[in-house]
């Protein structure tokens, strides 16, 4: 359900020197439905180019990061994690047991979150919500 999004260009329209490292590790996150961490994104950029050493993944995803083109998130386990910086908002719930992480969009707690930055005086221009829980009957 989350749109591509084409990190190349994203570099192209920043201004973004882009090299062929570089736009191997673009499309690894572009092609990257979950919220890899850098392990994580450095084992796939590796599996397609051997020669990428996870500091070139470091570097370059504070690289991103700076451009704005890629959210970095902490999920709780200590681990960043990234993704493409989304198109239209969506929050994350957590799965705490197995790290699985679900996106949602919820109108309400949208408008909700708009009126308590109002109530304090505020215009509201971001937010970042977490929800973190243990699935429904996995209960012990
Ligand atoms: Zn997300």
């Amino acid at each position: 359900m989350k749109q591509a999004i084409d990190i190349e260009t994203l570099c192209a329209q920043r201004g973004l020197r882009i090299t062929e490292q570089r736009r191997v590790i673009a499309r690894v996150l572009s092609d990257s439905q979950d919220h890899p961490d850098v392990d994580k994104l450095h084992e796939r950029a590796a599996a397609i180019d051997p020669g990428i050493s996870i500091a070139t993944v470091y570097r370059t995803v504070r690289l991103f990061e700076e451009a704005g083109i890629l959210d970095r998130h902490d999920f709780g386990d200590g681990r960043a994690r990234y993704e493409a910086a989304p198109e239209a908002h969506h929050d994350h719930m957590i799965d705490v047991e197995t790290g699985n992480v679900i996106e949602f969009v919820d109108p309400e707690l949208e408008a909700l979150q708009r009126q308590i930055a109002e109530r304090l005086g505020y215009r509201l221009v971001d937010h970042r919500l977490e929800l973190f829980g243990v699935k429904l009957g996995r209960e012990s």
